[in-house]
């Protein structure tokens, strides 16, 4: 069998998508089970949309995924360049060899006729095709005009009447009549190549295997398939997946309802194996439908003819568990790194190592952490009705601070059993109202009704500060 060669081929035009870094994935571990290779290719022959510092871009947010390319701008394999644009030259030898082999045609006409015939065409409610005026000039009378510099593009001679049949690997069959493709341009008249071409070539020069590529190419995939023909080029096998719906199942994935780009999900405190994980199992089940899966595991066990033919919504609360199953597997000092760019610069940094194992069962995403963990550097700001809970009298809650507050101060060993032992006894031997009690002394504490367990908290926020805590409290009841 022929080594496996799977690609992405993503264009420099904005941040990535998480649907491409999903499609990635799938050529990525599609390869990667077949000991073959996953090509990174930089489409970037549309100039005008592109944006400045694109291609970094693709390369940065691809490794921040913890993914890798074994052919690409940076890593030569025999088969570069890897950008598009450093391989004009091919592409239009390719469109003149089919020129050469009456495949193609040089077309000559003018912005101003093409715009008059498209407005014939409406207004007669037929497709916006090109009329094919050019396609019958005799190629000597066509290459002197090219000769003398007249501004030319080359169209594919599209043949009339056929049957393209393709047999993707997630939807089976799938036919189109060659009447309803247009002649494509091949070769722009800046000596630029259309992504039709280039993609062609390039799929077929760097021996792609299996183009695995988003829903929205299928209408382009006949195209390509005439062109492997005009070439007489093998065609590679093609799968064309799903694209991820909104969150609430409405719709294609957009951003008009809310943020889509690969990065904004890490920027906001998503761990990268988490979203691989998720993106796994959109559209996917392993077969013992176990759902926290490995990268390995996945390269084992994926084959993209298992994938659902159907778009998956973009289950936020599905991604939310499996960010924090992914948490939760991080030590201690692996969520330090994660976590440090979403650490406020107010935090007293000395006590992270102390504060990440109380609140690491309750991180979502990196991002909470400053939520969850203010309390330790902010003045907590709360009502003094909230330390009357359950009806308890003024007086009482008094007696209580001024209790425990004595019975901290006269701590010598400020450790966890010392002071949960301490605080305890002194519930219980007053018969204090445990849940009251507690409560209370959480609220006083932190000015929050819900943290990490208390006494633990308590030891973190240290001895001193703790007391003006509750100095704070009693001071807000007297
Ligand atoms: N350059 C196209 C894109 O930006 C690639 C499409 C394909 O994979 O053929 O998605």
């Amino acid at each position: 069998m022929t080594c496996v060669r799977t690609r992405m081929a993503p264009s420099p035009t904005g941040e990535m998508h998480v649907g491409s870094m999903a499609t990635l994935l799938k050529n990525y571990a599609f390869a990667k089970k077949h000991g073959g290779q996953f090509i990174l290719r930089i489409e970037d022959t549309d100039k005008e949309r592109e944006v400045a510092g694109g291609v970094a871009a693709i390369q940065e947010i691809i490794h921040r995924y913890g993914l890798d390319w074994d052919e690409g701008p940076d890593k030569d394999g025999s088969f570069g360049p890897y950008i598009q644009s450093e391989r004009l030259a091919i592409y239009k030898q390719a469109a003149l060899d089919l020129v050469a082999n009456g495949k193609a045609y040089y077309c000559f006409c003018s912005k101003e006729r093409l715009s008059d015939v498209k407005k014939q065409q409406l207004a007669d409610k037929k497709p916006p095709h090109y009329d094919r005026h050019c396609r019958n000039i005799p190629l000597k009378e066509a290459q002197k005009r090219v000769a003398e510099g007249e501004s030319y593009v080359i169209r594919l001679k599209v043949p009339e009447n056929q049957t393209i049949t393709f047999t993707d690997l997630i939807r089976g069959q799938i036919t189109f009549n060659s009447n309803l493709i247009d002649d494509q341009i091949l070769l722009k008249s800046d000596g630029y190549p259309t992504y039709h071409l280039a993609v062609v070539v390039d799929d077929h020069l760097m021996k792609i295997t299996h183009v695995m590529r988003g829903e929205e190419w299928i209408s382009s995939t006949p195209k390509h398939i005439l062109l492997y023909q005009a070439f007489a080029w093998d065609i590679p096998i093609f799968a064309h997946i799903p694209v991820f719906l909104n969150p609430d199942g409405k719709g294609k994935m957009s951003k008009r309802k809310g943020m889509v780009s690969a990065a904004s999900f890490l920027d906001r405190g998503y761990l990268p194996e988490a979203m691989l994980n998720f993106f796994m199992i959109l559209g996917w089940a392993k077969k013992d439908q176990q759902e926290v899966i490995s990268l390995e595991e996945y390269i084992r066990e994926f084959e993209p003819s298992d994938l659902s033919s159907n778009s998956v919504a973009f289950d936020i609360q599905k991604l939310n568990w499996l960010n924090g199953v992914y948490i939760r597997k991080l030590s201690i000092e692996q969520l330090k790194t994660h976590i440090l760019p979403f650490v406020s610069a107010n935090f007293p940094l000395e006590k992270l190592e102390e504060v990440l194992p109380l609140i690491q069962e309750r991180l979502v995403t990196l991002a909470d952490f400053d939520q969850l963990t203010k309390f330790f550097y902010t003045t907590p700001n709360y009502e003094p009705t909230s330390l009357l809970q359950k009806n308890v009298s003024k007086e009482l809650v008094i007696e209580e601070l001024k209790a425990t507050i004595d019975s901290i101060q006269s701590l010598t060993i400020w450790s966890l059993p010392h002071l949960e032992k301490a605080i305890r006894n002194l519930q219980e031997k007053n018969d204090w109202h445990k849940g009251q009690f507690f409560m209370m002394l959480r609220i006083a504490a932190t000015g929050e009704k819900a943290t990490p367990p208390l006494f633990a908290t308590m030891i973190v926020l240290g001895q001193d500060l703790l007391i003006t805590r509750l100095q704070e409290a009693l001071n807000k009841l007297v």
